[in-house]
C-alpha cells in the first residue's frame, strides 16, 4: 500500500525501531467538524491510520499523518462544557492551580485555548490577566479582549509568541494534535525558562486506551498518544523540572506540571509505566482490539436484524471513531449530544446526524451506548426524565446493560 506520508523516524528521539499495532483503513481526517447537511459532511476524506510505537522511548503515533489537515474549529474538550460533570472538574482544575502556584494577580498563557472556556475561567477565579492563542479561533474573537480581561490571537503558537512575559504557561488537549510534539514542548520551555513560569500540560491517557481497547478514542486529529511514562520522559529529555504528575477526570486525562527553571533532575513518579508495562500493553492490545470490534459489531447488527433503533450518546468524534472502526455507520445513524449548537448537524466523514436527548422520544430506541462511562449517571438522570425504558451500555462495559427503569429504582433505593 502506498502512504502519500510516511514517517520513517520517532519525532521525540529519532529512532528507526518503529513498531506497527494497529491499522485503519479509513478513518475520517475531521471528526469533530459539523456540517449543515449530511453530503458536504460525506465529502470529508478518509484516509489511513497506522498506530506506530517508538520501542526505544515509547512514543506512539500515526506514522502517515498528513499534517497539512486543518485543525478543527471545535475541540472535544470544549464541547464537554455543556457536561456539569465536565465543568466542575475545571473548576477545581483552576482552584487548584492558582492555589498550588499562587496564580492570583498574574498573566497566563493558553496555547491551543479552543473557544477560550478554561483561560476564562482561570483568569475569572484568580483575577488573573490572560492570553489565549489558537489558530482555530474565530476570527471575529481574535484581537479582542472578553469581560473578563483575556485577549485571544488566531494564530499558531511560535517563537514571536515568547515576547509575551508570562507567569504561567497552560497546554490542554493541544499536544496530541501536533505531528512533531518535541518542537512544540521545546517552544513552550523556552518561553517558561525565560520567564520562570509554570507550564501546565494535559492530554488524555494513552494507557487506558491500550489496556481498554478503546478503539473509539483512537481519531485522526489525535496524531500521537502519551502515557505518563512517555510524557513525563519526553518532557525530561528537553530539560523540564516535573514538579507533579498526576491522572484526574476519572483516570482518563494525563495533568503534568513543570517548571523551566534549571533543577535537579527527579522521579520518576509512580504513575510512570516503564518502557516494558507499555511495550507489553501495545502487544495485547494488537492481540484483543480486533475481537473488540467483532463483538460490538455483533451486538449492533443484531438489533439491525430485528429492526431496533440503536443510538450513541456521546461526542461526534468518539462515534464517528467507533462506528468507522466497526464498519456499522449505516446502522448508528444518530448522535446524541448535549450541546444544543450541535442538534441537526451532520459529522464530518460518517454523516451521522447530532441530535438533542430530547430526539430520543420519537427514535425510541432499544438500545443506547455511552461513549464516556463518566458521564453514565448523568445520561442515565436523562433517560429517566425522558421517561425511556431502553437499554443503556457505557462503552467500556459492554456487558454491563442497565435497564432505564430499573436504574431509576436503584437510584432510589
Ligand atoms: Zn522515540
Amino acid at each position: 500500500m502506498h502512504y502519500d506520508n510516511y514517517i520513517s523516524q520517532c519525532l521525540c528521539c529519532n529512532s528507526d525501531k518503529l513498531y506497527e499495532f494497529y491499522k485503519i483503513k479509513e478513518l475520517p481526517i475531521e471528526s469533530l467538524q459539523l456540517f449543515e447537511d449530511s453530503q458536504s459532511a460525506l465529502s470529508v476524506p478518509r484516509l489511513s491510520f497506522i498506530m506506530t510505537l517508538c520501542e526505544d522511548c515509547g512514543f506512539i503515533f500515526n506514522r502517515c499523518h498528513n499534517a497539512i489537515v486543518k485543525k478543527s474549529t471545535t475541540s472535544y474538550h470544549e464541547n464537554q462544557a455543556f457536561s456539569p460533570k465536565y465543568r466542575e472538574f475545571c473548576e477545581n482544575l483552576a482552584a487548584r492551580l492558582i492555589n498550588k502556584y499562587n496564580l492570583s494577580g498574574k498573566k497566563i498563557l493558553e496555547i491551543g485555548c479552543g473557544s477560550g472556556f478554561f483561560i476564562s475561567l482561570i483568569c475569572e477565579m484568580g483575577k488573573n490577566k490572560g492570553l489565549g492563542i489558537d489558530p482555530a479561533l474565530d476570527p471575529l474573537q481574535s484581537d479582542h479582549e472578553d469581560d473578563v480581561g483575556v485577549e485571544f490571537k488566531n494564530d499558531y503558537y511560535a517563537e514571536t509568541h515568547h515576547e509575551y512575559v508570562v507567569d504561567s504557561i497552560i497546554c490542554r488537549h493541544t499536544l496530541e494534535h501536533v505531528i512533531d510534539p518535541r518542537n512544540l514542548s521545546d517552544l513552550i520551555f523556552r518561553h517558561a525558562s525565560k520567564d520562570d513560569a509554570v507550564v501546565c500540560i494535559e492530554v488524555p491517557d494513552s494507557l487506558r486506551i491500550l489496556e481498554e481497547n478503546a478503539f473509539w478514542d483512537i481519531y485522526y486529529e489525535h496524531c500521537c498518544y502519551f502515557t505518563s511514562g512517555t510524557l513525563a520522559r519526553l518532557f525530561r529529555s528537553i530539560g523540564y523540572e516535573i514538579v507533579d504528575l498526576r491522572k484526574d477526570f476519572g483516570e482518563q486525562y494525563i495533568l503534568l506540571e513543570a517548571s523551566g527553571a534549571p533543577a535537579p533532575v527527579n522521579g520518576p513518579f509512580p504513575i510512570e509505566e516503564p518502557l516494558s508495562q507499555l511495550y507489553r500493553q501495545v502487544r495485547s492490545f494488537e492481540a484483543e482490539v480486533e475481537s473488540a470490534r467483532r463483538v460490538w459489531r455483533r451486538i449492533i447488527k443484531s438489533h439491525a436484524d430485528l429492526g431496533h433503533n440503536v443510538v450513541l450518546w456521546g461526542s461526534s468524534s468518539k462515534g464517528a471513531a467507533f462506528a468507522a472502526a466497526i464498519d456499522c455507520i449505516k446502522e448508528l445513524p444518530y448522535i446524541v449530544n448535549i450541546n444544543p449548537s450541535q442538534h441537526g448537524r451532520y459529522v464530518a466523514g460518517t454523516g451521522q446526524k447530532m441530535i438533542s436527548p430530547l430526539a430520543l422520544r420519537e427514535l425510541a430506541p432499544h438500545l443506547v451506548i455511552n461513549m464516556n462511562a463518566l458521564y453514565q449517571q448523568e445520561i442515565m438522570a436523562d433517560l429517566r426524565t425522558l421517561n425511556l425504558g431502553c437499554d443503556l451500555r457505557s462503552i467500556s462495559e459492554k456487558d454491563r446493560v442497565l435497564r432505564a427503569g430499573q436504574v431509576m429504582d436503584l437510584g432510589s433505593a
